[in-house]
């Protein structure tokens, strides 16, 4: 078949929820991807941050292989024996006491939601269902409807009430205002380090050690979204590291299996996680043995690989270089480690456009929002792959 064959399959069999561009994928190494013609491109999105290991790291795919050929499913009514040195490898990796395994991002983010309102209904005395969560404006934290029922952005909501109770939407960056919207009903404060869907936003230096601070001279929880920002993206484990401070609770997701598995997982610090009761909670695929053993590999080696100091260096380069660029249609270029978006004015109509010429040039990245393209490689790329992408970005900002 030619990609115009797969594409017209799926635009008339699927849902139409998403836009991607127009490259069918039949392969992929490292940071390289290959379409069904055999055109080779380089994965500047690593698929929303899940591939930090790069494409099909061979101990990944090893690991997989043995493991299905073993056991993959037992569901929790039942112990393996994967779950347990997951468990332990990775609290001692992240210093966390308890983990809870979900499968995707949303759902471990879900799991937050459940766990901090019993812990302010059993540990706070909080009167039954006045739980309040505070949450900031412009968040990602996925599409389940308790989610998308606390965005600020109309498409994710509009169309799919009614939603639960119990958020108060605050703006990102601003510790006063988190302050200011506590009350005695509050349990927790829910935001991301960066916010990478919004754009690559960054908060002002001290943001996160302020709200930690007011988070616990107040006695709630904080949480941190460190599902795309975390496992090394922005050149630290977690994105927390760069304030010098520890969440409470944290979620990851995405590269916990380095893009081989749907595994997500609730970390907590405090005894959050013990609020969980049998029969409180559960999934049927959670914490499932195929998913912890290509866990506990794609941990092992985004650590043995340096992939998180990679991601520093390389992160610091690519950002110098990008903002040796000097074209009219940059408007600011904001980054952290291998998580940069680069900002273009309204005038250049579009990053889309920039994506569709770039995919053309052989490099593949995806706008978020109208007007910023995002530049989150796998955190293997080396310096001259930065170079090769570099001449690509350059021409195609200057061009028009
Ligand atoms: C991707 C993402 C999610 C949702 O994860 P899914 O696996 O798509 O449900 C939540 N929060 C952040 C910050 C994300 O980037």
């Amino acid at each position: 078949m030619n990609p115009q064959q797969y594409i017209q399959l799926e635009e008339t069999f699927g849902a139409h929820n998403y836009k991607p561009l127009d490259v069918v994928l039949s392969r992929g190494r490292g940071i390289w991807v290959y379409d069904v013609e055999g055109n080779k491109y380089m994965d500047c999105l690593s698929a929303y941050s899940a591939v930090n290991q790069g494409h099909c790291h061979p101990k990944i795919v090893k690991t997989m292989i043995e493991q299905a050929q073993k056991l993959t499913l037992t569901s929790r009514a039942f112990r393996n024996d994967q779950l347990g040195p997951f468990y332990k490898e990775l609290c001692e990796l992240t210093r966390s006491h308890k983990v809870l395994p979900m499968n995707s991002g949303a759902e471990a983010v879900e799991t937050v939601i459940k766990a901090i309102r019993k812990w302010g209904y059993k540990v706070k005395g909080i009167p039954r269902d006045r739980a309040e969560i505070i949450v900031c404006e412009n968040n990602f934290h996925g599409r389940t409807i308790a989610i998308i029922g606390f965005s600020t952005e109309a498409q994710y909501r509009d169309g799919f009430g009614p939603y639960p109770a119990g958020f108060n939407i605050v703006p990102f960056g601003d510790a006063a205002a988190v302050e200011a919207a506590i009350t005695p009903h509050t349990v927790g404060v829910l935001l991301e380090p960066i916010q990478g869907e919004a754009g690559v936003i960054i908060p002002p230096p001290g943001y996160l050690k302020d709200v930690k601070a007011i988070c616990e001279k107040n006695d709630i929880v904080l949480i941190l979204d460190e599902i795309q920002t975390g496992l090394g993206r922005t050149g630290k484990l977690f994105a927390e590291e760069h304030e010098g401070i520890e969440a409470d609770v944290t979620v990851i997701g995405k590269a916990l299996s380095g893009g081989f598995y749907p595994i997500s997982a609730v970390l907590s610090n405090k005894e959050v996680l013990g609020v969980f009761m049998p029969g409180d909670h559960g999934s049927t695929f959670g914490g499932n043995p195929l998913a912890c053993a290509v866990a506990r590999t794609a941990l092992k080696v985004l650590i043995q690989e340096n992939m998180i100091e990679n991601a520093q260096k390389m992160g610091d380069y690519f950002l110098s270089q990008l903002k040796n660029v000097h074209s009219p249609f940059i408007k600011e270029i904001r980054g952290k480690g291998l998580l940069i978006g680069v900002e273009l004015v309204p005038e250049a109509g579009g990053a889309r456009g920039f994506c569709e010429r770039l995919k053309a040039k052989g490099l593949l990245c995806k706008e978020t929002h109208e007007n910023v393209i995002r530049f989150a490689p796998p955190l293997v790329i080396t310096k001259a792959q930065i170079d090769w992408a570099m001449e690509r970005i350059e021409s195609v900002l200057k061009e028009r």
